[in-house]
């Protein structure tokens, strides 16, 4: 962790949870997943970096979404692309 401020975080007050427990584009296309993360500005849930697909790090990069939260039950943070940064909440 570090104490570099990050706007993306700060912004967020209330945290979108996940609609589905799938990711959408692994659903599309037939894919396998690993772990979920629901999209902070969009409240799209898609696969971790884990997964075959990578769907949520795509997502942040082609839509410019910067903050994911993970949908996994009983894991509880945030993760800032931009800038590197994960917080607990
Ligand atoms: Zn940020
Ligand atoms: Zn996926
Ligand atoms: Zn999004």
């Amino acid at each position: 962790m570090t104490s570099k401020a990050c706007v993306h975080l700060a912004a967020i007050h209330q945290i979108a949870q996940p609609t589905r427990r799938e990711c959408e584009e692994c659903v599309k296309l037939g894919g396998t997943w690993v772990n979920l993360r629901t999209c902070q500005t969009c409240g799209l849930t898609l696969c971790c970096d884990s997964s075959p697909g990578r769907h949520a790090s795509t997502h942040a990069r082609t839509s410019g979404h910067p903050v994911i939260a993970s949908a996994e039950s009983g894991e509880r943070w945030l993760y800032c692309y931009a800038d590197n940064l994960t917080a607990m909440y």
